[in-house]
């Protein structure tokens, strides 16, 4: 069985021909998947019937994600999906909403999960202590942007943006991603902007060499989290072979070839690796080099850690800027509903499961 949704344009002009079809069928049936929302072959009534009977015979389906829960903040800015695969598997998916001054529409961003759990156990992180379940396929991956884009057509809106920065690390499941990103930005499937798709790393370095060899023009985010390598494996414990250094080589290499600026991220946890020593060990790893750091309070886990005060968040941030380094701190989103960076989990499983088992 394969999945119409993770078919690429190019693909899908080959089944068409073979099944004795012209090629324009193939962008009718391109269409029907990405901008109706069928849930069944059957619902293909762009496309002749032969080729519907045809396209089941040859054990092609449509996705079977549904969604099992769904959250929204009070201001109804961040909503939270909890999406369930055919196979039982629940993971979760988040929309941000950012209003805008200038345009009738908001940004709205669709923060993806790439994996099941995770393997690479950040101690600060949530998906990371569950541990790795599984890797999604392209089109679980795809199904999550596909179902907010449902959501968003009702209310004459679109999705604009999209990170991938919910569960899993996604350049671990690297050729799945990649083909996500493929359909999502093809003109002739979901039609996105390569430069409105940021994927985020904990910095696999010959996979981000791999990435900048990809010809998209989509950006990285590396997430870096200390300026030393003695910090950062404290807190990546999976880092080992990666070190700052070389890190930090590579996003130049990234840069390089592709013509965009890396954003390094940076999880800020009070007594860890918050320190004005550290912000100004970073400020000076990273000067000068254009790279842009993102620091994100931590959002609190089962780990224990903690988010700095906000005064000495920006006493970090004002260190780095000093220093000659670009820095943001990231406008919070989504924690009251656990939809924050961190804390994409299994809470709602267990609430839905035991509730079903009472
Ligand atoms: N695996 C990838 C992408 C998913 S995590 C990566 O690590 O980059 C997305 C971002 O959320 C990362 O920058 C990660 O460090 C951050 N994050 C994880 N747990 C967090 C927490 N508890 N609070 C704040 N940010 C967190
Ligand atoms: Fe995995 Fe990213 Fe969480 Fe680290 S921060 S455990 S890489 S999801």
């Amino acid at each position: 069985m394969t999945d119409l949704y993770r078919v690429l344009p190019e693909e899908m002009d080959k089944i068409v021909i073979e099944m004795g079809q012209p090629r324009y069928r193939a962008d009718q049936l391109l269409h029907a998947l990405y901008h109706d929302s069928p849930t069944d072959i059957s619902d293909l009534r762009q496309i002749p019937a032969a080729l519907r009977d045809a396209l089941v015979a040859a054990r092609y389906t449509i996705g079977s994600a549904s969604e099992a829960h769904r959250v929204a903040s009070e201001d109804m800015q961040t909503t939270k999906l909890l999406l369930k695969y055919g196979d039982g598997t629940m993971i979760e998916t988040v929309l941000m909403q950012y209003p805008s001054k200038t345009k009738i529409h908001p940004r709205s961003t669709v923060c993806v999960s790439t994996q099941v759990g995770c393997a690479m156990g950040c101690v600060f992180c949530a998906t990371g202590q569950m541990g790795f379940k599984r890797n999604l396929q392209a089109e679980e991956i795809v199904a999550q942007v596909l179902h907010f884009a449902h959501v968003l057509r009702e209310r004459d809106e679109h999705v604009t943006n999209l990170v991938f920065m919910g569960m899993g690390e996604p350049l671990a499941n690297y050729a799945e991603t990649i083909r996500a990103v493929r359909l999502l930005t093809h003109a002739r499937a979901f039609g996105l902007g390569q430069r409105s798709i940021t994927i985020s790393t904990v910095g696999i370095i010959p996979l981000i060499d791999r990435l900048a060899d990809e010809q998209l023009q989509i950006g990285l985010a590396i997430s870096l989290h200390a300026p030393n390598d003695e910090l950062r494996r404290r807190l990546v414990p999976t880092a080992g072979p990666h070190s700052v250094e070389e890190l930090f080589l590579a996003s130049k290499r990234y840069f390089k070839k592709t013509g965009r600026r890396i954003t390094f991220e940076y999880a800020l946890i009070n007594g860890v690796n918050d320190s004005p020593e550290v912000a100004a060990e970073l400020a000076l790893l990273l000067k000068g080099n254009g790279a842009h750091v993102n620091l994100i309070p931590v959002n609190s886990t089962a780990g224990g850690f903690q988010r700095p005060e906000r005064r000495r968040v920006h006493e970090f941030q004002r260190i780095l800027r000093k220093g000659g380094v670009n820095c943001t701190v990231r406008v919070e989103k989504g924690s009251e509903i656990s939809a924050a960076c961190g804390q994409l989990r299994t809470d709602m499983i267990e609430k839905i499961t035991s509730s079903n088992a009472d």
